[in-house]
């Protein structure tokens, strides 16, 4: 079970090696691979070595991880295919349903999404 703030998550054993995981891409301030749990075709998250646990946790000196983990996100968006358009969410504490608490970015695409409606 993972503990709200401060604990060892699964995204650590991944990192780690001691959990398996669909890896995309590794460098040494973060890992990318694929959700468990794919929410549309393409679903990776891009997460931090550091074990920051959300975005609320972050400092001012973690601008240029932040920025990196954008990047990522960007760079493998387009070797996924997602040429129409994708999505890039960070779900931040409990009412936004924030289950690891090890900070990542979701990265969803593959299809029309329906919200905001366009
Ligand atoms: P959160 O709700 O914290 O923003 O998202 C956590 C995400 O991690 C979920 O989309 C969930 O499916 C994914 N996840 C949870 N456990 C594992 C795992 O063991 N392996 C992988 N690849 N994804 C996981």
């Amino acid at each position: 079970t993972q503990q709200p703030y401060g604990g060892e998550t699964i995204f650590g054993k991944i990192i780690r090696r001691e959990s398996p995981a669909r890896i995309l891409y590794e460098d040494q301030q973060c890992i990318a691979f694929h959700d468990i749990a794919p929410q549309a075709p393409v679903h990776f998250l891009v997460v931090p070595k550091k074990p920051i646990p959300s975005l609320s946790a972050t400092e001012d000196a973690d601008d240029m991880l932040l920025g990196h983990m954008m990047i990522i996100a960007r760079r493998l968006a387009r070797q996924q295919g997602l040429s129409q358009g994708y999505r890039i969410v960070i779900n931040n504490g409990p009412q936004a349903c924030q289950t690891v608490y090890h900070l990542h970015l979701h990265v969803v695409g593959g299809r029309q999404l329906k919200w905001p409606p366009c």
